[in-house]
């Protein structure tokens, strides 16, 4: 398996390319914002924020999609200090955490006006349970929300522009046309939305989900989108974005880390609201050999924070350990909430498991220790 030499993300990473050299393109991404004139931006920012700006307390001046995470956080911040009047939009997560529900809180506190939809938790479950079956992705429903909901709302409210955080493919890596784009669009999020082909239609008629379950799962009318004019800009377009210091900054406005680093990454600042994010990282474990200290690392790796070296010893003790618990709460919980019990949900995995990544016996058997942790074929190439 190759792996680019300055970074540790493994050629199997969807949208990834190397160049000449073997270096990724997120960290060509990366690197070119050495070139970026950010004060520029920053007044090419103002300017966008100052033709939505409304005087006269008629309305809102922008739509802020927002979870209650480190990156909401400084979004606000940010955006305040500009001057603006957001209306926050929340869409809830799947199984929120304490630790979320708190840091949600806070983020009202920065002084901000917030509207949190709740889709109906009962055909969320049958959803969860369903993509997780069929594409391998538990968290699906929340890939459509968190980009469908938002932009609803901009909708309802007649509130044009919506400022979302950063563009996930300009770090992670992606397609160059749309690492320069700093809009995200309905194009944007079929395209790039995570939703792995499959469609709101695709529910309907499975597990008892009807087409009137599904309302704030679809994007709006290209109508109602023209009359409103709904637009939306990235502010990772117009400020370095680093997701440590966006958490140094948040948690100086009441942000509340995890106590211990969280199961499967690296860090304690971040995915602390849902408690399905450690089934997801898995099966982007399983699927595609590298999980969530990959990403973390490689981004401290980028900014000089961490060696290569280093990086590597971490992610081979953190990555891709079977999901026992996520946040505190423990694996047979979560996968209660949607009646799946550990043994389904490990044949589930043993589906989703690239047998061309990961060892398996003579029996083509996938080689497994005590604790259902995978053997991986490629791990002294790094
Ligand atoms: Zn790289």
């Amino acid at each position: 398996m190759r792996y680019c030499t300055k970074c540790l993300y493994p050629e199997t990473k969807p949208d990834l390319w190397f160049d000449d050299a073997g270096v990724c393109n997120a960290c060509n991404n990366f690197a070119s914002r050495k070139e970026v004139d950010w004060d520029a931006r920053l007044d090419e920012l103002k300017d966008v924020l100052g033709r939505y700006k409304i005087s006269d307390g008629s309305n809102y001046d922008c739509i802020v999609p927002v979870s209650g995470g480190k990156d909401s956080h400084y979004q606000i911040i940010r955006l305040l200090e500009l001057g603006m009047n957001p209306l926050c939009v929340t869409a809830t997560t799947d199984d929120l955490a304490p630790i979320g529900r708190r840091n949600i809180e806070n983020m009202k506190k920065l002084g901000v006006d917030f509207v949190e939809v709740t889709t109906n938790p009962v055909v969320r479950r049958r959803i969860n349970k369903l993509t997780l079956t069929t594409i391998g992705d538990v968290s699906w429903p929340e890939h459509v929300t968190i980009f469908t909901i938002p932009v609803r709302m901009a909708v309802q409210f007649n509130v044009p522009l919506i400022v979302w955080g950063e563009n996930p493919q300009h770090e992670y890596g992606g397609p160059a046309s749309s690492t320069t784009k700093n809009i995200l669009d309905r194009r944007w999020l079929e395209e790039f939305g995570g939703l792995l082909g499959f469609r709101v239609s695709d529910l309907i008629g499975q597990a008892g989900i009807t087409a009137n379950d599904l309302v704030q799962y679809r994007y709006p009318s290209d109508e109602d989108l023209a009359r409103v004019g709904v637009t939306g800009i990235f502010l990772g377009y117009y400020y370095p974005w680093d997701g440590y210091q966006n958490a140094m900054m948040a948690q100086g406005y009441g942000f509340e880390t995890f106590p211990t680093m969280v199961e499967g990454s690296l860090a304690n600042y971040e995915n602390l609201d849902n408690h399905q994010m450690g089934i997801h990282d898995y099966f982007k474990y399983v699927k595609y050999g590298f999980g969530r200290a990959t990403d973390i690392a490689s981004n401290h790796i980028r900014r000089g924070r961490m060696s290569r070296d280093d990086g590597m010893a971490l992610i081979k003790r953190h990555d891709g350990n079977f999901p026992w618990s996520y946040l505190g709460k423990p694996l047979a919980d979560i996968l209660g909430e949607f009646d799946m019990t550990v043994d389904e949900f490990e044949r589930v995995c043993d589906r989703w498991t690239n047998k061309k990544l990961f060892k398996t016996d003579q029996n083509g058997q996938l080689v497994k220790d005590r604790d259902r942790n995978l053997t991986k074929q490629f791990d002294d190439n790094v």
